[in-house]
């Protein structure tokens, strides 16, 4: 998703996978993509744009047809359902989980640490960039965790739908890209 944020990073990434990229801009670049990610950024912004070029509508039906989508931090909160005391953001409202925008606070706002990502013996150690990100605060049912730090949820998979709160694409490990590959 082509309109705000870390694209060039996930491009450089989803690149070193061996991907064939789509910068996605407009509805007509959706035809040939199996997975789309939406990056971090401004969550407020980036939804006030899907609006305005009618890219929520045609990333829901995509959705329905099959598409993967993967929200990172800003991403994330776009992807969620429930978003905590905020109502002016634009969400797609597609992943059964709450989020809170901004949750570590004006202090830690961004930080570089060490996470587990996956579940059991594909467990990985990875770095992982938070940026004024946003906290899972709760999960649904069908949500499976897939990290956590201190405690909170910091990546989640409910079937096609991959949320992080940090940003993977900022370090030069590509495991969460890879994962991301194998959902699509
Ligand atoms: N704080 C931003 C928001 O609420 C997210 C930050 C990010 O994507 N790095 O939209």
């Amino acid at each position: 998703m082509d309109i705000q944020g870390s694209v060039e990073e996930h491009f450089a990434a989803l690149s070193k996978c061996g991907l064939e990229v789509v910068l996605v801009k407009k509805i007509a670049d959706f035809d040939e993509v199996s997975g789309l990610i939406i990056p971090g950024g401004e969550s407020t912004t980036i939804g006030k744009l899907l609006e305005k070029f009618e890219l929520d509508k045609a990333i829901i039906a995509k959705f329905k047809k099959g598409m993967a989508i993967w929200g990172t931090c800003a991403g994330a909160i776009l992807l969620a359902k429930r978003i905590v005391e905020d109502s002016k953001v634009n969400g797609l409202k597609l992943m059964d989980v709450e989020v809170s925008r901004n949750a570590y606070g004006r202090q830690i706002d961004s930080f570089e640490t060490e996470i587990n990502f996956g579940v059991g013996k594909d467990s990985k150690k990875i770095p992982a960039v938070f940026i004024r990100a946003p906290k899972i605060s709760s999960i649904g049912k069908n949500v499976k965790i897939l990290a956590k730090y201190k405690n909170e949820i910091i990546a989640a998979r409910e079937g096609k739908l991959l949320a992080t709160t940090f940003h993977p694409e900022m370090t030069n490990n590509l495991e969460v890209h890879k994962y991301f590959v194998k959902m699509c």
